[in-house]
């Protein structure tokens, strides 16, 4: 009898690369733990190796700077705090209005339709990082505090062969076989490029932090800022977002990245007094992708987060994404393995990780894509969504939609009132 594609092969041993199960063989080696390796310890691989160690996967996380911190703005939705069991001791700020200045510097407050419970949670990636991953550890993971520099692809994939991860820690070089490999090792993959998963299109952010005096800092309490305008960004928004004792200046572009200095000085022109008494001690630029990889499943690799490419266009949001995705695909693993008894197959990983995710969240990534493009053109379709987001339906759609990942439903009559100032705005501003 021959196996059929879709039967599970119970893992086995590796014996060598050329291995290849047969009837005869697979009931006489006892069954042995499924091996993952997640590369990467942001949300993504912290969320992936949490899935995969409490599912019954033997699983490797590692991550080349523990004590470091992703540059980010570390704005995350409430969804996540209650999806992830994020302590509140994690959230430095909660934001209740989110004000946007338009390019002539109208500025209206988002938040009217929040109910008391309802805020946006900003945090330092250095806190919540380190939490998620102390998570995943105590789920069973292994940290491996290092940074992997290459892995060997097996020479046949389909008979379980194993992927060798080949990395450095403290000056040593080392090595572990794995079955499995998640790459949450964000926008410079270096698992996206050993499985030749192509390149994305992405936008530069570049972020100071500046230390407040109390005073200056109160203002910022629970108020978090957005520009839009040519002299911050053409194709992105310049942000103040409030943490703990400082706050995160920055902004992002794609069309225009040698320009991103003097984009910075506008933003920073923009919040003018505000942040003038302030002290800066942290500079950091870091890519954000534009739109998902060619390819993010290949053998019995999947790429998660940013590697994969998850961050909507419309506001540069990645933390959220990262860790779901990261979650889904352990999830996968754990799944097509059988709590990590059996081998997987990239047909597994498409039809569990690929198919679930896609389903969930592509219509969400497509519609962001479209707002950017209708509004983000130029400094007159800014004008015309600033004065739109004075609206309380488009502020309750909005925010329902960015606190709960899910598309707010809406009521027509209103729909179509939001249309109609929707074409308002646009016609006020000379776009139609
Ligand atoms: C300036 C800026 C501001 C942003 N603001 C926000 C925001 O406010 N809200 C939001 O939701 N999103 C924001 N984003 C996007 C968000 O930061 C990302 O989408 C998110 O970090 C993706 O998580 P990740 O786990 O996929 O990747 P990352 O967070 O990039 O984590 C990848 C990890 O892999 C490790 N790594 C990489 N290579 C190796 C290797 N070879 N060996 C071992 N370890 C390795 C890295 O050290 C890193 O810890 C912002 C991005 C930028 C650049």
């Amino acid at each position: 009898m021959a196996l059929s594609s879709s039967l599970h092969i119970p893992y086995l041993p590796t014996i060598s690369s050329n291995y290849s199960p047969s009837p005869s063989n697979l009931n006489i080696t006892a069954p042995k733990t499924l091996r993952a390796a997640v590369i990467g310890g942001g949300p993504a691989g912290a969320c992936a190796a949490e899935a995969l160690s409490s599912g019954g996967v033997e699983t490797f996380l590692f991550e080349r700077n523990v004590a470091g911190s992703k540059p980010c703005g570390g704005a995350i939705p409430l969804c996540m705090l209650d999806e992830f069991s994020i302590p509140r001791a994690i959230v430095d700020r909660e934001v209740t209005r989110m004000r946007i200045f338009s390019p002539s510097n109208l500025s209206i407050d988002f938040g009217k339709t929040l109910l008391p419970s309802e805020f946006i949670a900003m945090t330092r990636r250095e806190i919540l990082d380190s939490f998620l991953r102390a998570r995943a550890e105590s789920s069973g993971a292994r940290l491996i505090s290092g940074l992997v520099t290459h892995i060997d692809l097996p020479a046949h994939v389909d008979s379980g062969g194993p992927y060798v991860i080949h990395y450095n820690v403290e000056g040593c070089k080392k090595n572990v076989k794995v079955d499995v490999v998640i790459g949450a090792d964000g926008a410079h993959s270096k698992v996206a490029r050993c499985i030749g998963a192509g390149n994305y299109e992405y936008a530069l952010a570049f972020q100071e932090r500046i230390k407040l005096p109390d005073d200056e800092m109160e203002y910022y309490k629970d108020l978090a800022e957005m520009y839009v305008g040519d002299d911050v960004s053409p194709d992105f928004y310049g942000w103040v977002f409030p943490k703990c004792d400082h706050v995160a200046v920055g902004t992002g572009t794609v069309k225009s990245k040698s320009d991103l200095k003097k984009f910075q000085h506008g933003i920073r022109a923009r919040a003018g007094s505000k942040i003038r008494g302030g002290k800066v001690f942290k500079v950091e630029a870091h890519p954000i992708p534009e739109h998902p990889r060619p390819i993010r499943v290949r053998g019995r690799v999947a790429l998660v987060g940013d590697a994969a490419g998850y961050v909507t266009k419309c506001s540069g949001e990645g933390i959220y994404f990262a860790a779901k995705s990261g979650r889904i695909c352990g999830q996968a693993v754990v799944a097509a393995s059988e709590g990590g008894t059996q081998m997987i197959k990239e047909e597994d990983l498409k039809r569990e990780y690929l198919r679930k995710w896609d389903g969930e969240y592509k219509n969400m990534f497509r519609f962001l894509d479209l707002l950017q493009n209708v509004f983000y053109g130029s400094n007159a379709n800014r004008e015309a969504l600033v004065e739109l987001c004075a609206d309380e339906y488009v502020q309750r759609m909005t925010f329902e939609s960015y606190l709960y990942k899910k598309m707010a439903k809406g009521n027509p009559w209103e729909d179509t009132k939001m249309l109609m100032n929707t074409i308002g705005s646009l016609i006020k501003c000379n776009i139609v």
